[in-house]
């Protein structure tokens, strides 16, 4: 597993059956999440899931209905927003139009009444931090989008406070700038240890960046991970469908490892020991759905013995490059497609193009099953 050096267990924050209730509608159920010192913490849910709200009761500008927050041991719940110890970034860039670059970095020191000398040398070391060091006496409209928000990052960045809290601070990117923030923002945070809460929608960069993800949906956390964690052992349905491409099967459990899918009875197996995240009913005959990702298949060296077997004709093909997916229609399914994966070498080697029929196999041992 790949993971962070820079994170540790001591724990930084702490939020304890935090509530959010709008008037009548709940926003956030109860939240219990321990945020560890130095890690990058990644909110990641549909829009409206609440991930937002979250973000801003730990920033203080948003109080909850009930719960509390402690940061560091000490209790924040109730301390307005100056008073927490922490630097935001928000997704539309948010600098002063009318300071420029040096000013706006410096913003916060000013407020804090730190020496004009002391402040110009901490500015410059964050410009070259952010990798924008001649810029100190420009105006924000003179700079792209990444960098308005580079600049950003070094603004929240100048008290050297002991949180980052980034709103979407790349969704208003373009995409290859978009990537290349990415692996800047990540990289820093490594090398300042700062812990870092950081919310999106978009599931790759939550995989791409997070220490751990926090996946969200209608005000709950539905699970806390490594990105591996979450994509190899989605603890729900919801988790499947939400992070990584995934085929839903509609399937009859024969019990707990057997199931019969679609119409005509095609049998498939799941090999057992991995249904530490199972929360469905196996009896025979209830229904179930099979989740298989599209890497998951056997395509070479299949035997009469081989489980999971499929005849698909190969239909649409969605090209990304060194990979294709490939839609095949598998008449035992009905008129769900499969969506299969091959490397590019793999669609010239067994020469995949459309109309053409293959055999292949879905790995028994990825197979994830959740209740219909
Ligand atoms: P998005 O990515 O769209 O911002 P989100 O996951 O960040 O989504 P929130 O902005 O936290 O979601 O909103 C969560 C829910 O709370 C939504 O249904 C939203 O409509 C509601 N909500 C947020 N702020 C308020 C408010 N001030 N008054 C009433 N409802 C609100």
């Amino acid at each position: 597993a790949v993971q962070s050096l820079s994170a540790s267990t001591e724990t930084a924050l702490e939020l304890t059956d935090v509530r959010k209730d709008f008037g009548s509608f709940s926003a956030l159920g109860n939240i219990n999440l321990q945020v560890r010192q130095g890690e990058m913490l990644v909110f990641l849910g549909p829009s409206g899931c609440g991930k937002t709200t979250l973000l801003r009761i730990i920033a203080g500008l948003e109080s909850q209905t009930a719960g509390n927050i402690s940061q560091n041991g000490r209790d924040i719940s109730w301390l307005p927003p100056e008073q927490r110890d922490y630097g935001i970034v928000f997704q539309s860039y948010a600098l002063f139009p009318n300071l420029t670059v040096a000013e706006n970095v410096g913003y916060g020191l000013v407020n804090r009444r730190t020496q004009r000398a002391q402040i110009r040398a901490r500015v410059e070391e964050l410009l070259t931090m952010v990798g924008l060091p001649t810029s100190a006496k420009k105006y924000p409209s003179q700079l792209s989008g990444g960098q308005q928000q580079r600049i950003a990052l070094a603004r929240a960045m100048a008290t050297s406070p002991k949180l980052l809290l980034l709103d979407e601070p790349l969704s208003a990117l373009d995409a290859l700038e978009r990537v290349r923030l990415r692996k800047e923002i990540r990289s820093l945070q490594q090398q300042l240890g700062v812990t870092t809460i950081m919310v999106t929608h978009d599931q790759e960069e939550a995989l791409n960046m997070a220490d751990r993800i926090v996946v969200m949906n209608q005000g709950a956390i539905e699970q806390i991970g490594t990105p591996q964690e979450i994509y190899e052992h989605p603890a729900s349905a919801f988790v499947a469908g939400f992070v990584g491409k995934v085929n839903v099967i509609k399937a009859k459990a024969l019990g707990e490892h057997a199931f019969e899918c679609g119409d005509r009875g095609l049998r498939m197996i799941r090999t057992p020991g991995d249904e530490s995240s199972d929360v469905g009913d196996y009896r025979p005959g209830s229904e179930v759905r099979l989740y298989v990702r599209p890497e998951d298949r056997i395509a070479e060296d299949i035997t009469d013995a081989t489980p999971n077997q499929v005849v698909g004709v190969a239909g649409r093909v969605e090209f990304l490059g060194g990979i294709c997916l490939v839609e095949f229609d598998v008449a035992e399914l009905g008129k769900t497609p499969l969506t299969i994966q091959f490397s590019l070498n793999q669609m010239h080697d067994l020469n995949i193009v459309p109309g053409v029929r293959i055999r292949f196999a879905l790995r028994a041992d990825r197979i994830r099953v959740f209740p219909a």
